[in-house]
């Protein structure tokens, strides 16, 4: 997936780097280019999944996931911002995936419309993980966010199993706020 596609063009010198890229709109930016890896790897994100993105920002990770789920998956995004989210459509009618459904409104909320969910990743930081995303994972599926526990962010996996819910750290992380009606 070419990422210089989804940077605005002052910045697509630095495409590459490991650092995070100013969007347009409120506070978003294109994540660095590791933290896909990072949340998709623990996620064990794969081809056929159902896949939330709360946070679309420039519409890369949505790209990277449709690639992975492919044509048998499904991939939503919900984005707060209406500037970002009109940039991150206007990335992705640049690419194969016209079948990425983009969303704008309060992710926190989730998209009960297309749920279950099998995977869910969260690419803005809260307090605690927003009950209705928990509420639209799939028995038997994985959602990634990055937690604020007081002065640091903690990636944090969660698993839903029909036993329960099981949480574990994945390492510490540094994302732009939630907001809406779960804001920090
Ligand atoms: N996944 C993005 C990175 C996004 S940065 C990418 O690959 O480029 C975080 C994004 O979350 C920002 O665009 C911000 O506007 C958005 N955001 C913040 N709060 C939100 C909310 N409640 N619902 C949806 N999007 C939100």
């Amino acid at each position: 997936m070419p990422r210089e596609d989804f940077i605005p063009l002052q910045y697509r010198d630095y495409a590459y780097l490991e650092v995070p890229l100013p969007l347009p709109g409120t506070q978003a930016t294109i994540s660095c280019p590791h933290s896909y890896p990072l949340f998709y790897e623990p996620l064990g994100l794969d081809q056929g999944h159902r896949f939330l993105e709360v946070g679309t920002g420039s519409g890369y990770g949505s790209a990277v996931a449709r690639e992975i789920v492919g044509a048998e998956g499904l991939v939503v995004s919900v984005e707060i911002d209406p500037l970002t989210i009109a940039f991150a459509r206007a990335n992705l009618e640049g690419t194969a995936y016209r079948d990425i459904v983009l969303v704008q409104g309060d992710g926190g909320l989730g998209y009960p419309e297309l749920s279950p969910y099998d995977r869910i990743a969260v690419t803005a930081a809260c307090s605690t993980i927003p009950p209705p995303l928990t509420e639209q994972l799939a028995i038997g599926g994985r959602l990634v966010a990055p937690v604020i526990e007081q002065e640091t962010q903690n990636l944090l996996l969660l698993e839903k199993t029909a036993e329960g819910i099981r949480t574990r750290v994945i390492g510490e992380v540094l994302y732009v706020s939630l907001r809406g009606a779960y804001a920090v």
